[in-house]
């Protein structure tokens, strides 16, 4: 049922690495929540795996002295969405995680796992965007740091080298201080479903509250790989809090998402929703930032 040739398990990024160079046929697992669907269904029938798995060096959540999140690959969605420092500084990538799956995927599935596989409807990876995180690779060379939106290179093609791991993702101070933000998981269940299309959202309010000073946008499932939608970025920035604001907002986003068809939902419907998540989002971004309507 599960054809694996060979695992080769790592037992530090240094291992992993080396393992990287020696077999360069080989796949990474770390919680295999999605590569091992996919052996399952023999699409990688034979294959050598390296497990990053036992690195506990790989896992956890600390915040360095410059106030730098740094969240380890391998920490699961359920670890993420329990964490102090997420929860005190970044509490939307943990209601993010906590939308993924069910409780056992939660308790497998990592990080590192929903970002490396370049989907676009991962629930962190569009809140990771919409934070404006940086992905750190460890390769033979050293450490390598990549803005997450350039680490996407296309469906489910994202920015590794043959000798890297993903190690952290980090967010930096200037994107989280003096944000509020939300995210919106549209799906047709409340459990155990992929994402029809997702959106989170990020605001930096004047210290009157009544003028929005930056919006940060991302969504899943509006393209091939997760999206920001500049336009809608653009239109808000500098005015009052008010409902014209938010379907300035949705008006910009509608300008940029691309979705398609797919037996999920139709391009039509998924474009409806987008307009509306982009308008709920940021409405309660603004309510959780404390925002003053005009
Ligand atoms: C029943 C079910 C429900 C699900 N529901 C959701 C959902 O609601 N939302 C959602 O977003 N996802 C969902 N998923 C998908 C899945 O749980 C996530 O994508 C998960 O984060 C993958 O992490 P993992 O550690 O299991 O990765 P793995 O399966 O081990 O690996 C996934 C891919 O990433 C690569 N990889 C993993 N870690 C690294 C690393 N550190 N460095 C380099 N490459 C790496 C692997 O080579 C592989 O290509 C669901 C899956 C299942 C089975």
């Amino acid at each position: 049922m599960y054809d694996i040739n060979h695992i080769y398990e790592a037992k530090s990024v240094e291992d992993a690495v080396r393992l990287r160079m020696e077999q360069p046929q080989a796949t990474i697992i770390a919680g295999g929540s999605d590569l091992l669907i996919s052996i399952r269904a023999g699409d990688l029938a034979g294959c050598d795996l390296i497990s990053i798995y036992m690195i506990d060096e790989l896992r956890g959540v600390s915040l360095d002295d410059d106030g730098t999140i740094r969240i380890g690959s391998l920490t699961s969605f359920a670890a993420l969405t329990k964490d102090d420092i997420i929860q005190k500084h970044v509490p939307v990538l943990g209601e993010a995680a906590d939308k993924v799956g069910g409780p056992q995927i939660r308790n497998i599935g990592t990080i590192g796992g929903n970002t490396c596989n370049g989907v676009t409807s991962a629930d962190t990876a569009s809140t990771l965007m919409a934070y404006d995180a940086i992905i750190e690779l460890t390769g033979s060379e050293g450490k390598r740091l990549v803005p997450i939106e350039e680490f996407y290179l296309g469906a489910k093609r994202v920015d590794l080298r043959p000798d890297e791991i993903q190690s952290a993702i980090l967010i930096r101070p200037e994107s989280y201080q003096g944000y509020e933000g939300y995210y919106y998981k549209y799906a047709m269940r409340g459990a155990m479903d992929i994402a029809t299309s997702g959106c989170s959202v990020n605001v930096k309010l004047s210290e009157d509250k009544k003028t929005i000073v930056d919006a940060r946008i991302c969504y899943g499932v509006a393209g091939p790989i997760p999206m920001r939608t500049r336009s809608a970025e653009q239109a808000v920035k500098g005015l009052p809090v008010s409902k014209e604001t938010v379907e300035a907002f949705a008006a910009g986003a509608l300008q940029d998402v691309n979705p398609r068809t797919s037996w999920r939902a139709t391009k039509e419907f998924r474009l409806h929703i987008q307009g509306e998540l982009a308008r709920r989002c940021l409405t309660e971004s603004i309510n959780r930032a404390g925002g003053v309507w005009s």
